[in-house]
This record gives C-alpha cells, sequence and structure tokens, in this order.
C-alpha cells in the first residue's frame, strides 16, 4: 500500500490526490516515480483555487454548502467525546461494517458478511484506488463510460491497466427540455469493447456529471456482458440516495451472476452530506434502518429537498438560455452553452476546450464557478464534448440565488449588446 507523508494526509483526505499533490511539493532532490508522470494536474485542484482566488458563487467542486443532518453530528461528537479517538479494526469499525452488511443486504436481497464482504476506505477515491491496484494487472483492459468521474482513467493507467472508452450519446429530442435518460449507450458498441483482455467495466449510478441512472434494462445489458466474458464490475454508486422523479436507484450487484464479481462503491460523506469527515456514520445508517422508506427517512427528506434545487436551477438556467439537461440523480446538472456566444478574450489559451475556457471566463468575470465537462472526457472525445459546463445545485437556498443574479444579470447585458 502507498503511504503519503503525514502532511499530504491532512492536505487532502483523499489517497489518489496525495500522490498528485506530491508533485506539485518538491520533494527535496527527489525525482517522482515515472508512474505518476502526466497526472501533476486534474480539474479540482485547478478550478476550486480559481474560484477561491475570484470569490465566486461556487457551483463548481460537488459539495454541500449545508450542514450535515444533526443526528450525524451528534453521533460524530458523541464518538469523539467517547473516546473513539484512536485506530479500530483496519477493514472497517466492527459496528459500522454490522450496520452496512445490514443495511445493504436488505436492500440487495442478500446475506453480507460484514467481516469479509465489507471494506471501509478512506472516501470513495482509496476504495476505486484500492480495486484498481488490487484486480488490474499489466495489459488488462478496463472498459469506462463517459462522461466519466476523471480519476478513473489515471487510476486504471497507474495500475498498468488499458482504459477503453465508450461515450454515452444524446439522442435529439424535440418540444422539451433534454435529461439524462436521453443520453445512451450503444449495446452493439458496447458489446464490441469487450474481448479476452477485458478485466473490468467502471459504472457510475447516478452518473457524475450527467445525472443519468441506469436503468434495469440498462444494467441487464452490462451484466450479461460482464457475465459472458467473465468481468468484474465497479461500480460507483456514491449519489445512490440522489434520485429524483420517479427514477429508481437500482444495484447492478443484486442482478443475476453479479454477486460475485462486483465491488459496490458508496460514500458516507455524499450519503449524509459530510464530505469532510467519513467517521462515526453507523448511527446515521443504523437510525435510517429504523426509517429505510418512511417519510422522516433522511434519504427521503433530502432527495425531495434536492429536487425542488434541481428544479429552480434548471429553470433559471434555461430561461437565459443555457440548455440545462435535467438530471435523475446526482448532485450535479448539465448544461449546453452552444446557444451562447461569449468573445473568449485572448488571455484564455486557445488551445484549452472551449469549456475550460468559458468556465475560466465566467469565474473571473462573472464572478460564478463551474466545472468544464471535457474534464469527463479521454483526451480524443474531448473535442465532441466542448459545449458543456456542469453545475453543482446541493447548495443553499441562497447561494443559488446569488448564482441566479448574476446569470440573470449577464442575460439581460448580453441582450442589450
Ligand atoms: N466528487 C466531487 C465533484 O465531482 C468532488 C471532486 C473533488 O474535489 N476531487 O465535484
Amino acid at each position: 500500500m502507498l503511504r503519503a507523508p503525514a502532511h499530504l494526509v491532512i492536505r487532502n483526505n483523499t489517497l489518489i490526490n496525495n500522490i498528485l499533490n506530491s508533485q506539485k511539493i518538491k520533494m527535496s532532490h527527489h525525482k517522482s516515480s515515472r508512474r505518476i508522470e502526466g497526472l501533476d494536474k486534474n480539474v479540482w485542484v485547478e478550478f476550486t483555487q480559481l474560484a477561491a482566488d475570484y470569490s465566486a458563487v461556487n457551483l463548481g467542486q460537488g459539495f454541500p454548502d449545508f450542514s450535515p443532518p444533526n443526528f450525524v453530528k451528534e453521533a460524530y461528537t458523541k464518538a469523539i467525546n467517547g473516546g473513539l479517538n484512536q485506530y479500530t479494526r483496519a477493514f472497517g469499525h466492527p459496528p459500522l461494517v454490522k450496520i452496512l452488511a445490514k443495511f445493504f443486504g436488505k436492500l440487495m436481497s442478500q446475506d453480507i458478511d460484514p467481516f469479509n464482504e465489507v471494506l471501509v476506505t478512506i472516501g470513495a477515491y482509496e476504495a476505486l484506488f484500492c480495486f484498481f491496484q488490487a484486480m488490474v494487472d499489466d495489459g488488462d483492459e478496463v472498459i469506462i463510460i463517459e462522461p466519466y468521474f476523471d480519476c478513473y482513467e489515471p487510476m486504471v493507467r497507474m495500475a498498468g491497466g488499458q482504459p477503453v472508452f465508450i461515450s454515452l450519446r444524446p439522442k435529439p429530442v424535440f418540444g422539451r427540455l433534454m435529461t439524462s435518460a436521453d443520453w445512451v449507450l450503444d449495446p452493439v458498441e458496447l458489446a464490441n469493447k469487450f474481448n479476452k483482455r477485458t478485466k473490468a467495466i467502471v459504472i457510475n449510478t447516478p452518473n457524475n456529471p450527467l445525472g443519468k441512472v441506469l436503468k434495469c434494462e440498462e444494467l441487464q445489458v452490462i451484466a450479461e456482458l460482464c457475465v459472458k466474458h467473465n468481468a468484474l464490475c465497479i461500480s460507483d454508486e456514491v449519489y445512490e440516495w440522489l434520485v429524483y422523479d420517479a427514477n429508481e436507484h437500482k444495484r447492478i450487484a443484486s442482478m443475476p451472476g453479479m454477486w460475485e464479481r462486483t465491488v459496490t462503491v458508496g460514500s458516507a460523506g455524499k450519503t449524509f452530506s459530510a464530505t469532510g469527515w467519513k467517521q462515526a456514520v453507523a448511527e446515521g445508517f443504523e437510525k435510517e434502518f429504523e426509517l429505510l422508506g418512511a417519510p422522516e427517512s433522511y434519504f427521503i427528506s433530502l432527495r425531495k429537498e434536492l429536487q425542488l434545487k434541481r428544479d429552480r436551477l434548471a429553470a433559471c438556467l434555461a430561461s437565459v438560455g443555457l440548455k440545462p439537461i435535467i438530471p435523475e440523480g446526482g448532485y450535479f446538472l448539465m448544461a449546453d452553452i452552444s446557444e451562447v456566444n461569449v468573445d473568449l478574450p485572448e488571455c484564455t489559451k486557445t488551445e484549452q476546450p472551449y469549456d475550460h475556457r468559458f468556465v475560466k471566463w465566467l469565474t473571473i468575470n462573472k464572478g460564478l464557478a463551474t466545472i468544464p465537462v471535457s474534464a469527463f472526457y479521454s483526451t480524443d472525445s474531448k473535442k465532441g464534448f466542448q459545449n458543456f459546463i456542469r453545475f453543482c445545485f446541493v447548495k443553499e437556498d441562497a447561494t443559488l440565488s446569488k448564482a441566479e443574479d448574476i446569470l440573470q444579470e449577464w442575460s439581460r447585458t448580453r441582450k442589450i449588446q
């Protein structure tokens, strides 16, 4: 296991970012390993800093700017004050793995052994990293569906694997707003990506940045291909509780033939709106277990609250000509910027993708931070997807109001010009 120096761990909780950051912190006279060449930048480091530098209204990085629920905060304080400050079992605090096994066992209709089938990591990043390191060998192929959360590609490469990309493609829609369900995989194209070198496929539902929630039939196609080619599936489900409208989150691990070949990744930080700390969540799950499906459940009230925020931001974007793609789940909403004409100044480097330059311009000149979606595509596909930007709508109403004011003011000045 790679160990980052302690000061790096404090800077950032995620293992992969520690490794990436270690390039920037000059390690006196030592050159970094070849393994991390080319991994010295990522979109989070660049745009989170830019948002801070310009004190922009931040709808970029995906984190809630509201508090976690009181019952989880209380459990956290109780754990610290009750003396739970030192090591616990390395693979996961026993009360936590027990409730996770019970909780997800119920959801997946599966007996889960808490001590052999559940692993607690420092964030979902570490779970993904461990999976690739443990399962992928030199030359193994790993299928990644675009747009994808950006760390999948470097993690696969660092393990010696070869990423194989396939894009979700938007179907044309007429007379209504597009939704994330309109972006689909071509089953024949997908089948052609599998071969005897395929070790695994990465899926992410609800998807970051698109918000697509994979339907049973879509998961079925993936599951059948995994079984046919004896491939593994790593299913990133960190936004599992955030599904909107009549959509339902489905877990591929509970489909026929998939339990023994799937690693499902969840996130306590996303689940309990506490992305900054990862401990003391066992009590949160205990409480939710009792309330599962009831209206008082945090998982139900949170999604209701977030659906209103999603709809509010989507309406505002539509009214100012930034065409939203209504997400079925998750924290994010992608908007099409192709109909907004902006003369990007010279200072933005023209070799960068258009969305990248647009986001920089919007952050610096209008004080609104977002994330360019080309960051979620491989080098070859970036060119075809330069007209989308990602907004995080998991924000206080006051933050959303500020963003709306900026967008409306900007739209008025555009009309005058
Ligand atoms: N998962 C979050 C997002 O997509 C945060 C990513 C990060 O800061 N590394 O915005």
